[in-house]
């Protein structure tokens, strides 16, 4: 499993939707890198879940007294009841993970955030609003329109959670593939048509992922993202280069 990207936190939210209508009991908030308002978050203890809910990559869980937002960063996981949605492990109780970074003790059962290299973010930032649309929704390209930028690599403009959230790395490389548009590309250089299929590509790739489990079970698979590894629609061997900061995979043959 890889870095969590919209796919994976959706299947983080609907774990965690075990616990609406629960009462926290208490917070552990002691790792301060990970939780930013270990106080204000302490003073939701008492207050009954009615809610989880997720725009891109940020997860709520919404409190009658206030909310808490979840960011998993490279590698965090969630943990319902002892249970991790993707992993597959069994977890026991929260205070014998070493990488449990945060969690919820409820009347029954737990919540928790396992990270072994501490970039989730647990606090009440309430900054979703400045998050694009999510990227999970349809007539993407209809509510996204007004934040595209002018210029920029589409890469750049995909990984963007301004412009659209919830969009990493490897779906961004998966889209890009399935639209067969070279990820380098200015958006100021594509047609009117090839951002409609971008958009379309995007509404139809995720809830196929989404079933396969993972945004890494894509046809430009983890076990690809290797150099020397060829394109899975035409054998051509694929390019690796750095682009808008991060490691991207594309097909020079099919890919323009
Ligand atoms: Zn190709």
């Amino acid at each position: 499993m890889g870095v969590p990207e919209i796919l994976e936190v959706e299947m983080y939210r609907r774990a965690a939707e075990l616990v609406v209508g629960r009462r926290a009991r208490s917070f552990q908030t002691n790792d301060v890198i990970v939780v930013k308002d270990g106080l204000q978050i302490q003073s939701l203890v008492g207050s009954r879940v009615h809610e989880v809910s997720r725009l891109g990559k940020l997860m709520t869980i919404h409190f009658d007294d206030g909310s808490i937002d979840l960011h998993f960063g490279m590698a965090g996981r969630i943990i319902v009841d002892g249970r991790s949605p993707i992993d597959e492990l069994v977890y026991g109780a929260s205070s014998n993970d070493r990488w449990i970074r945060f969690s919820i003790e409820f009347e029954d059962g737990f919540l928790a955030i396992t990270d072994p290299r501490r970039f989730s973010r647990v606090g009440m930032f309430q900054n979703a609003n400045a998050l694009g649309p999510d990227a999970l929704g349809t007539d993407l390209l209809k509510r996204v329109r007004p934040r595209l930028p002018v210029r920029g690599t589409i890469k750049g403009v995909l990984l963007n959670q301004y412009v659209v959230a919830g969009l990493g790395n490897m779906l961004v490389d998966e889209i890009l593939s399935r639209s067969a548009i070279d990820p380098r590309r200015d958006i100021s250089t594509l047609s009117a048509p090839s951002i409609r299929k971008v958009f379309q590509e995007i509404e139809a790739v995720l809830p196929e992922l989404l079933k396969r489990g993972g945004s890494h079970m894509g046809d430009l698979a983890a076990e690809l993202r290797v150099p020397g590894s060829r394109c899975p629609y035409d054998g051509h061997e694929l390019s690796r280069g750095t682009i808008a900061g991060r490691t991207t995979y594309w097909c020079p043959r099919h890919q323009k």
